[in-house]
């Protein structure tokens, strides 16, 4: 079987990365790789192909910038000369960005059948940018992957529960795996500042990432997040994704907030040494925020939505609207943690993937 696999976010890399690593180990599938250029930064994409061995992508699209529209009608289009000149047996996507709306609306018009990993979260809200994306790609796909139960859930309620198989997180597979390498004694992660200085990391902060377009399409949200992680007792590493970098900078320097460090995106190792070893994750990010629960850190997540509801227990990670004194209000809270209470699998999620595509019957294809 012939899988075209459509990477273009961060968040794809890694998934994508734990499924390619498992389709190596088979020789009944051959994966096809197509980056459609949404990240292209060195920091927010060639460092996850080298960090987690990543096979390097057949196609790049340079497709980056614009509007939501004309970024996923070019990729739409590029697409399309992929899919005519590959002829693949099924597109592989994943996640909820532009790249996973564009692939699956080219493969749904050129009748190749999509699956769809992480599909069935919801945040009920179009207003939540991602939202129109995971919808629609799960209404287009053929098979459907479902991370957790509630995602299964919202399938089955959608009238989708026939495609429909619940694997576990491949985030908590990467997880798992890439803990050996960032838990090791060798390993020294690399951080350096905007103004491109080495960055020491200090035995107590809070690691913070902030990109969500209702976060920083304006000042307002991202001045009370960041005035309200100033208030902690110690530093905030702040690694910057480029979409917030300009306004991350003027409200640091206009509002004198000398705890925040601002710092250049960092790998994925970087990212998870960062997530384990805080005092506090404070996180618009979906990914971010279950890296913080399997890390048994506390995480708060300053949104009006969400769409991970089993973090959301114990005080172990809580949703605060974006301003300043609601979320000092839950900084100092306490967690309770149940280690039983294992809602995102077992780290074999690419496997069962693989399986279940390898198993694909004519009628799928
Ligand atoms: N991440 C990273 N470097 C950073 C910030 C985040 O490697 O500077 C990782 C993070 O550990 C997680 C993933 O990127 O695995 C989350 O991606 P992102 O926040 O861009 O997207 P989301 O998960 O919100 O879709």
């Amino acid at each position: 079987m012939k899988v075209l696999t459509v990477v273009g976010a961060r968040p794809q890399f890694i998934k994508a990365a734990m499924v390619s690593h498992e389709f190596q180990q088979r020789d009944d599938i051959e994966e096809i790789l197509v980056h459609t250029g949404q990240h292209f930064d060195r920091n927010m994409s060639e460092l996850f192909f080298e960090q987690m061995t990543i096979p390097r992508p057949r196609y790049n699209l340079g497709v980056s910038g614009g509007s939501h529209t004309v970024m996923t009608a070019r990729m739409m289009l590029g697409l399309e000369t992929v899919i005519q000149e590959e002829s693949p047996d099924l597109v592989l996507l994943f996640g909820d960005t532009n790249s996973t709306l564009a692939a699956a609306l080219t493969a749904v018009k050129m009748r190749i059948p999509i699956a769809h990993v992480e599909a069935g979260p919801r945040s009920r809200s179009l207003k939540n940018a991602e939202e129109a994306n995971r919808v629609c790609t799960d209404h287009l796909g053929s098979v459907l992957f479902a991370a957790t139960e509630s995602g299964l859930r919202n399938l089955a309620e959608e009238g989708l529960g026939e495609r429909a198989f619940l694997v576990g997180d491949l985030m908590y597979d990467a997880f798992l795996h890439y803990s050996d390498v960032v838990d090791s004694e060798t390993f020294q992660p690399v951080l350096v500042s905007i103004d491109g200085n080495p960055i020491e990391i200090p035995p107590h902060y809070c690691y913070l990432t902030c990109h969500r377009s209702e976060n920083t399409e304006n000042l307002n949200a991202l001045s009370e997040i960041l005035l309200a992680a100033s208030a902690l007792p110690y530093p905030v590493i702040y690694p910057v994704h480029p979409r917030a970098l300009d306004l991350a900078r003027d409200v640091v320097s206009c509002c004198k907030l000398d705890s925040i460090v601002l710092a250049e995106p960092v790998g994925y190792l970087e990212s998870i040494f960062l997530t384990k070893h805080a005092a506090h994750v404070i996180t618009d990010s979906g990914g971010v925020q279950r890296e913080a629960f399997f890390a048994k850190v506390p995480c708060t997540v300053p949104m009006t939505i969400f769409v991970w509801p089993e973090i959301m227990v114990d005080g172990r990670c809580v949703l605060v609207p974006p301003e300043r004194g609601k979320i000092e209000s839950v900084l100092n809270r306490t967690q309770r943690i149940d280690d039983d209470y294992l809602p995102f699998g077992d780290g074999r999620a690419a496997g069962r993937i693989v399986d279940v595509l390898s198993g694909c019957s004519e009628e799928v294809l």
